[in-house]
């Protein structure tokens, strides 16, 4: 099955055609600055062609229907025609409490969706608009929707209640919902799969370490506990991001400065974290170089990165009771040996023992095993690939659904 996975963000578009039965990626790519002036489109083939183009891009109808004619291109012979496309999987940030798994999406899901908008301002209105796109464009193929909160729906409620008024959580629905759970679902597959154990028999801590960053404890294959919260803003230090801050400073700042909610909610997610602390960048290969060059704030970023990593690894054992395996994943957790180091540095006691030189000889894309062979912890690096999380997914509800409707 040809499963469109879309991932849609306010003026983006990332996509990727996979065909399900054989987990290969056709064709990937993404539209940026949709409704601006130089609007682009980047589809890379599967034979590593690599295409940008600017075009005009009003809207995310526009961004859909530019990324399918940019499939049928009978240059780069991708797919010969847009009934090809069997099904598409929408990558949608914010479930709530509704819904707990992937499902088909229909009137009553869109309805649900814009009723939780509130829950999450910034990502679901662009994911609704990018299906209400797709089903523009290709009126006929079914949808999937696919949460990041979907996994962690698991979690117990003293998890995910904060220790605020209760009748908060009653009237706002204000509670713990954590996010990047197609990665974290994805990477503990994986890595029980690469150390042959049982996903249901194991317990595993997993680092989705990107621009933004979250780590989760799994118990026997379930999420019960995640660094995110209630937006993704909570947990590690992200890329400008502030995560875990005593909400008080929030409210002082905000007082002291002068600052609109607005500057306030900019400050903590668009000016915080990896490039708050280090004036200089949000990208940690910058904050590499600079530390490398003896530069102290770029020390002490990767010194508060790492430590914050640390702290909340020995908060999930606390919570898992024993651990079998921890995962490093995405952007950071792939590719630097050295924030995985200083992230499980000294842990001898707990078990982990990382081996140098596997450490150092896992980045670009590979996975491997980087613990030594007497660590207790077994700790890998697995690249994370949440498209395939969603098109497999999308693949199996529509199938389910097929055979409803032959019966
Ligand atoms: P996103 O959350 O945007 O999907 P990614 O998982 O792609 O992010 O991670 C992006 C981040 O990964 C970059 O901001 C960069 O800090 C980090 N990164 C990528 N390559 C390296 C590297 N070689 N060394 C250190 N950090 C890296």
């Amino acid at each position: 099955m040809k499963v469109l996975t879309l991932n849609c963000g306010s003026s983006t578009v990332k996509y990727k055609l996979i065909e399900t039965d054989t987990e290969e990626n056709i064709a990937y790519g993404k539209v940026e600055r949709i409704g601006m002036i130089g609007a682009s489109i980047e589809i890379v083939t599967q034979n590593g062609k690599k295409i940008v183009e600017e075009q005009e891009l009003l809207d995310h109808v526009m961004a859909v229907d530019a990324i399918l004619k940019m499939m049928i291109r009978p240059d780069l012979k991708i797919i010969s025609d847009f009934s090809e496309i069997d099904a598409v999987g929408h990558r949608v940030v914010h479930g709530g409490e509704t819904f707990t798994g992937s499902v088909l999406i229909n009137d009553e899901v869109i309805k649900i969706l814009k009723e939780n908008i509130q829950l999450a301002p910034l990502h679901n209105p662009p994911n609704i608009q990018g299906i209400e796109a797709a089903k523009a464009v290709l009126p006929d193929v079914p949808m999937v929707g696919v949460f990041d909160t979907a996994f962690h729906t698991t979690m117990p409620d003293y998890a995910y209640i904060y220790p605020i008024p209760y009748q908060l959580y009653r009237k706002h629905a204000i509670r713990r919902y954590g996010f990047h759970g197609t990665s974290h679902y994805f990477v503990s597959r994986k890595a029980c799969e690469k150390l042959n154990c049982k996903v249901h028999s194991c317990n595993l801590i997993t680092l989705h370490l990107g621009n933004g960053a979250s780590v989760t404890a799994i118990k026997r294959g379930k999420s019960v506990d995640t660094s995110m919260g209630f937006t993704p803003l909570e947990g590690l230090v992200m890329g400008t991001r502030c995560g875990d801050i005593d909400p008080a400073i929030i409210l002082h700042i905000m007082q002291q400065e002068k600052l609109a909610l607005y500057e306030a909610n900019n400050l903590l997610n668009k000016f915080s974290g990896i490039l708050g602390i280090s004036g200089k960048s949000n990208d940690m290969r910058d904050i590499e170089e600079l530390y490398n060059q003896g530069d102290n704030l770029a020390r002490l970023t990767i010194d508060i990165y790492t430590y914050r990593i640390k702290k909340y690894i020995g908060a999930y054992f606390a919570v898992l009771g024993h651990v079998d395996i921890i995962v490093f994943t995405a952007g950071v957790g792939e590719n630097s040996p050295l924030i995985r180091e200083k992230s499980l540095e000294d842990m001898d006691t707990f078990g982990i023992k990382l081996d140098h030189d596997r450490n150092e000889k896992i980045v670009g894309g590979k996975d491997g095993v980087i613990s030594s062979d007497d660590s207790k912890v077994k700790v890998v690096v697995i690249p994370t690939n949440e498209e395939l999380v969603i098109a497999m997914d999308t693949a199996k509800i529509v199938k389910k659904m097929g055979k409803k409707l032959k019966k």
